[in-house]
């Protein structure tokens, strides 16, 4: 099931925004937020390879863990998340783990390397997040891509090829 909600867009700007912030303080622009079953913002998480140095810094990683600590899986099955770029394999697994139930995301991850190329600092897969979930044994959700231009914005210019910007 891949069914749109009303408030969906306007969250992923939400996500794209704390992408911004993150670029802003030095880490990748990636950004993640976890919303409720009555659409409150729960948490938000941005990329932490530049800042901490952690190579699996992603922002929907670093969110499922902080969601991981705080929520149980029955909660956390109810929730949403919303992130700036499709979920790489890593992130998609911890999406899997953790339990969160339906995840909306923006531009592609095929989108995001052919914007990205070849960069050592972010060599990025080419694996759709629906694949990662179709092989578990629990049913996620995926609402995407959206916004792809918008979601594309908080790229320009920061990825030379040659690492970061
Ligand atoms: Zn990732």
């Amino acid at each position: 099931m891949t069914t749109e909600k009303p408030d969906d867009i306007a969250l992923l700007r939400v996500a794209i925004d704390v992408a911004r912030r993150s670029r802003e303080r030095g880490d990748h622009p990636f950004g993640a937020i976890l919303v409720g079953p009555d659409g409150e913002i729960l948490l938000e998480a941005m990329n932490t390879c530049g800042t901490l140095g952690d190579r699996t810094g992603h922002a929907e990683r670093n969110l499922m863990t902080a969601a991981s600590l705080k929520y149980d899986v029955d909660f956390l099955r109810t929730c949403t998340m919303y992130t700036s770029a499709e979920p790489c394999a890593m992130c998609a697994g911890s999406v899997y783990w953790t339990g969160v139930g339906r995840v909306v995301h923006g531009m592609s991850e095929l989108a995001l390397k052919n914007l990205i190329g070849p960069d050592p600092e972010n060599l990025t897969m080419d694996l759709p997040c629906r694949t990662i979930f179709a092989a578990g044994q629990r049913c996620v959700e995926v609402v995407g891509p959206l916004l792809d231009e918008e979601s594309a914005v908080v790229h320009d210019g920061f990825w030379t090829g040659l690492g970061m910007a």
